[in-house]
C-alpha cells in the first residue's frame, strides 16, 4: 500500500531538526559561511539530536532510525545550510551505512559504534587529482607486507579532510589488475587519522559550501592493518559503489530542502518587494519561476521517498536512487538561479541567503557522479545496456 503521510516519529523528527538548524545555525550561518569557517561546535550538537547515526542500529551506538528518517535529517539540513547535509552524506550515509553493511563485528565494534555515536567523525576518500569520474583511474596502491598493507595514495575534494578522525579509502591490491584497469584489483581499507604516513590539508580555492570543510589527504606508505580491510580485498569498488548509493540519496533528499529554502525566500520577497505599483509577486514572469520551484520541491522529494521506501524495504536501488539525485540536484540549480533572479540585485548580495544557495547549489551536480554520469547511467538503463540485479549491496531492511 502506498502511504504519502509522514509517520508520527518522522514528523517529530522533522519538526526537531527544523527547529534546531533554525535556532542553533541559522542565526550564525552568514557569518561562517562569510569567514570560511567550519563550526565544529556543531557536530556535538547533531551527536546529541542523534543525527550522526541516524540509520545504524541501537546496537552499533546509533539512532536505528528508518532510511526516509536519514532523508527528512538530509532535506532540513540543506535547508539551513549544505555545509550540515554534507557531514550527514559523508559521516552518515557513505561511510557508516558501509561499515555497517560490509565491515566486519570487529571493525564495527572499533569504528561504527564510535562513529554512530558522534564521538568520532568519519568520511569517504575515493576521489584524486587524476581520477573522479573515472574510478579506475585512481592510483593509490597498497602493497602487502606480512599481516598489513602499506598505502601509498593522494585523495583531493574530500569533505571533512581536515575533520575527520577516520577515513573510508579505496586503492588497488592489485597491481595487474591496476595496469588491466580491472575494478576487482580494488580494496577498501579503513584509515586512521593518527596512523604515521597521513596527513591533511584544507581546500582554500573553494567558492561554495564554505561553511564546510573540503580538502585532501595524503598517504605515503601508510600501515593498515589486515583487520581494516572492508568486505574482502578486491571487494573495493562493489564497496565505493554501495556507499554511493547512500551519500546519493542523502544528496537528492539535500538537495529537495535546498529547493524549498530557494522558494521560501523567493516567495517572501515576492510578497515585500514592489514594482509598477504591486508586489512583484502579481507579475506572471515572477509567478512562473516560484511554480517551477514548487514543482521542482514537489517532484524531488518523491523522487528520494520512493528511494527510501525501497531502502527500507532492504532493496536494491541504485537506479531509483541516482535518477533522484541527478533531478533534484539539476532542479537545485534552477531553483537557486531563479531565486537570484526573483532577488534582483538583493540577490546578488550576501545579504539575502540566495547567493550562498546558488554557491552552494552546484557542488552536488559535481559530487556523487556528475550530471553527465547520471545521464548515462539513466539512458544505459532505458536502453538494456545497464541492469542492478538484487546483491549484497542492499541495506538491511527496515520496518518501522
Ligand atoms: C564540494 C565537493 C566535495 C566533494 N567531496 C568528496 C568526498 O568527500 N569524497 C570523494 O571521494 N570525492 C569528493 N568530491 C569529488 C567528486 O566526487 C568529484 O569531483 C566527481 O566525482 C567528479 O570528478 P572530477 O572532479 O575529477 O571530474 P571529471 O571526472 O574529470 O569530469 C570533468 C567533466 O567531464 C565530464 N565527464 C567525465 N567523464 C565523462 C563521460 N564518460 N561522459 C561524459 N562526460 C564525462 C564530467 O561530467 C565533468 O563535467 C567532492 C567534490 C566537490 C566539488
Amino acid at each position: 500500500m502506498l502511504d504519502f503521510d509522514l509517520t508520527e516519529e518522522q514528523r517529530l523528527l522533522e519538526q526537531s531538526v527544523r527547529e534546531w538548524g533554525a535556532r542553533e545555525v541559522a542565526p550564525k550561518i552568514r557569518e561562517l559561511d562569510r569567514q570560511h569557517r567550519f563550526d565544529a561546535g556543531i557536530l556535538p550538537q547533531m551527536a546529541e539530536l542523534g543525527l550522526l547515526g541516524a540509520s545504524v542500529p541501537a546496537a552499533y551506538g546509533g539512532a536505528g532510525m528508518d532510511y526516509v528518517s536519514l532523508g527528512i535529517i538530509s532535506e532540513e539540513l540543506e535547508y539551513v545550510d549544505t555545509s550540515l547535509r554534507v557531514i550527514m552524506s559523508v559521516h552518515a550515509g557513505l561511510n557508516c551505512l558501509s561499515l555497517l553493511t560490509w565491515g566486519t563485528e570487529d571493525q564495527k565494534q572499533r569504528y561504527l559504534v564510535p562513529q554512530a555515536q558522534g564521538k568520532k567523525v568519519a568520511t569517504y576518500g575515493l576521489t584524486e587529482p587524476a581520477a573522479g569520474s573515472d574510478v579506475r583511474g585512481i592510483q593509490t596502491v597498497a602493497v602487502k607486507k606480512g599481516d598489513r598493507y602499506l598505502v601509498t595514495g593522494e585523495k583531493i575534494w574530500i569533505s571533512l579532510a581536515d575533520v575527520a578522525d577516520n577515513f573510508l579509502v579505496f586503492g588497488w591490491t592489485d597491481l595487474d589488475k591496476k595496469k588491466q584497469r580491472d575494478p576487482s584489483g580494488l580494496s577498501a581499507f579503513i584509515v586512521e587519522r593518527g596512523f604515521k604516513g597521513f596527513s591533511s590539508a584544507t581546500l582554500k580555492e573553494k567558492w561554495g559550501i564554505l561553511a564546510g570543510n573540503t580538502g585532501s589527504f595524503k598517504m605515503e606508505d601508510v600501515e593498515v592493518p589486515d583487520a581494516n580491510v572492508v568486505g574482502k580485498p578486491g571487494e573495493g569498488f562493489k564497496i565505493a559503489m554501495f556507499a554511493l548509493d547512500q551519500g546519493r540519496y542523502t544528496v537528492a533528499a539535500g538537495a529537495t530542502g535546498l529547493i524549498r529554502a530557494c522558494r521560501d525566500a523567493s516567495a517572501k520577497y515576492a510578497r515585500e518587494r514592489k514594482t509598477f505599483g504591486v508586489p512583484i509577486g502579481d507579475h506572471q514572469l515572477v509567478k512562473e519561476m516560484i511554480a517551477q520551484m514548487e514543482s521542482d520541491y514537489q517532484v524531488s522529494r518523491l523522487l528520494w521517498m520512493r528511494s527510501g521506501f525501497l531502502k527500507n524495504a532492504g532493496r536494491r536501488n541504485t537506479r531509483e536512487t541516482g535518477l533522484a539525485k541527478w533531478f533534484s540536484t539539476v532542479a537545485s540549480e534552477r531553483a537557486a538561479g531563479d531565486a537570484v533572479q526573483v532577488h534582483g540585485a538583493n540577490g546578488y548580495s550576501d545579504e539575502y541567503p540566495v547567493g550562498r544557495f546558488y554557491r552552494n547549489c552546484k557542488g552536488a551536480v559535481i559530487y556523487e557522479g556528475t550530471r553527465e554520469i547520471h545521464k548515462i547511467m539513466q539512458a544505459d538503463y532505458v536502453l538494456g545496456l545497464r541492469q542492478d540485479r538484487p546483491t549484497r549491496c542492499e541495506l538491511p531492511p527496515h520496518r518501522s
